[in-house]
């Protein structure tokens, strides 16, 4: 069965016309892993497979990148959803600062290790993020998360609302400064990471839809709709929003979202740096512009899962979205119109951290769940930790993403 996972005119595959192909699967295969999913988690988990010496192979019955990564915003940012202030609150402080670092580590080792080594350039561009009170009740919220975050030790500056002007055409009872985020395409990162994982040795398949037949203690058999069998010692469910057709996780909400992107700007000089902008009100607006001088800015959330009620709200959210830059940036009254816009299907966990599920009723398998606003940041470590405990080393952090965690708040 296949997911309706977003609707509209995507902004990311036309940025990137002609992606490698790679062939279906045509006969039986044997490995020693086996990914389902070439989004942004599984191309991820091949990348930090591809030099263990295991034979692994990656299937997509879309084609790579084509789930819910090409309808992501390419905002990646340390901080999530829940607040540094709120996450030490359900989590205590060690492990919720620690899941912190775990994310601002993984963007700098996106800019440092990873990118570098592609040979797809995802635009991805260091920015600082600008937080800010969506009202004057929301003004303790950032002093909190502002406290929070230098405790924690983070580069965090705080904005008198005059300060904030500085760097963007409008004022809000307070903000907060953040630096280590970055932008990125994400659709152009998924393809460079299955690119390099490819270029090691790694087989990659798409079009080919794959169930799951069975898993026991000999190993994982998959069925791919042609009929072929897929053997493989472990398996590594990446299929995103999907993984709940497989195994349903409870932690699991799914909800919509939208986004668009502008028509290109001549001047966004009175934005300074760019800085990516988000606030306190739950939903948000957030915004960040790309590589060819366009705005994107998503928000409205809705509290549905159904595709067919997310998708009749297109043309109202769009206009709301346009409404919202126009207000934030009143100089491009007139001029800006969205040359794309689109709904997405968009998964969070209910406490709001990601999750490594590792069910008893599918053995020797993995389920990588980086649900939230942070779906990038969080599969780049999870993919990591994924990997290392395959390969038998031990991370504290493994069990903190276990899907049958349990906290130590203090
Ligand atoms: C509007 C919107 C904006 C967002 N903005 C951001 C953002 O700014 N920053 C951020 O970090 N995150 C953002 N996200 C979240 C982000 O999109 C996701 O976290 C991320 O793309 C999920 O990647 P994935 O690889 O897990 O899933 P997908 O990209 O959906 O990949 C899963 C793949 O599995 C394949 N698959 C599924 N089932 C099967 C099967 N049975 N057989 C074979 N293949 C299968 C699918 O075809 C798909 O290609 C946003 C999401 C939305 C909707």
């Amino acid at each position: 069965m296949t997911m309706d996972l977003k609707t509209g005119r995507l902004y990311w595959p036309a940025t990137y016309k002609e992606p490698q192909a790679y062939p279906s699967v045509e006969a039986d295969l044997e490995c020693d892993v086996v990914i389902i999913g070439a989004g942004v988690s599984g191309a991820c988990t091949a990348y930090e497979l591809k030099d263990t010496g295991l034979d692994v192979i990656v299937i997509d019955k879309r084609t790579v990148a084509a789930g819910s990564s090409s309808a992501n915003t390419g905002l990646l940012q340390f901080s999530n959803d829940q607040l540094l202030f709120e996450a030490i609150r359900s989590f205590g402080e060690k492990a919720a600062v620690d899941h912190y670092w775990r994310c601002y580590d993984a963007i700098s080792r996106l800019r440092d290790e990873i990118v570098p080594s592609l040979s797809v350039d995802p635009d991805l561009i260091m920015r600082d993020s600008l937080f800010f009170a969506s009202n004057e009740e929301e003004k303790e919220v950032v002093e909190q998360e502002y406290q929070a975050l230098k405790k924690a030790g983070f580069d965090a500056t705080y904005l008198e609302p005059d300060e904030m002007e500085k760097w963007v055409p409008f004022k809000r009872p307070a903000a907060m400064l953040t630096k280590g985020d970055a932008e990125v395409n994400p659709y152009k990162l998924t393809y460079g990471l299955i690119q390099a994982a490819a270029d090691s040795g790694v087989r990659i398949f798409e079009q080919t839809e794959v169930f799951l037949k069975k898993a026991d203690d000999e190993g994982v058999l998959l069925r791919t709709e042609g009929g072929y069998i897929i053997k493989a010692k472990k398996a590594i469910f990446s299929q995103g929003y999907e993984t709940q057709e497989t195994v349903k996780e409870k932690n699991a909400v799914i909800e919509s979202s939208y986004a668009i992107v502008t028509n290109q700007l001549k001047d966004l000089s009175f934005w300074k740096d760019n800085v990516m902008i988000w606030e306190s009100a739950r939903p948000y607006f957030y915004a960040r512009s790309t590589a060819d001088g366009r705005i994107v800015m998503g928000g409205l959330d809705e509290r549905t899962s159904d595709p067919d009620k997310r998708d009749q709200m297109i043309v109202s959210k769009r206009k709301q979205l346009l409404a919202e830059i126009e207000s934030w940036f009143p100089q491009l009254k007139g001029e800006v119109q969205a040359d794309f816009e689109w709904s997405g299907s968009f998964a969070h966990m209910h406490d709001g951290q990601p999750v490594i599920g590792q069910y008893d009723r599918v053995p020797n398998s993995y389920f990588l769940l980086g649900y939230g606003g942070n779906g990038i940041v969080y599969s780049l470590f999870l993919s990591k930790l994924i990997a290392r405990h395959l390969m038998g080393e031990k991370d504290e952090a493994f069990s903190f993403y276990s899907h049958e965690r349990v906290y130590e708040t203090t």
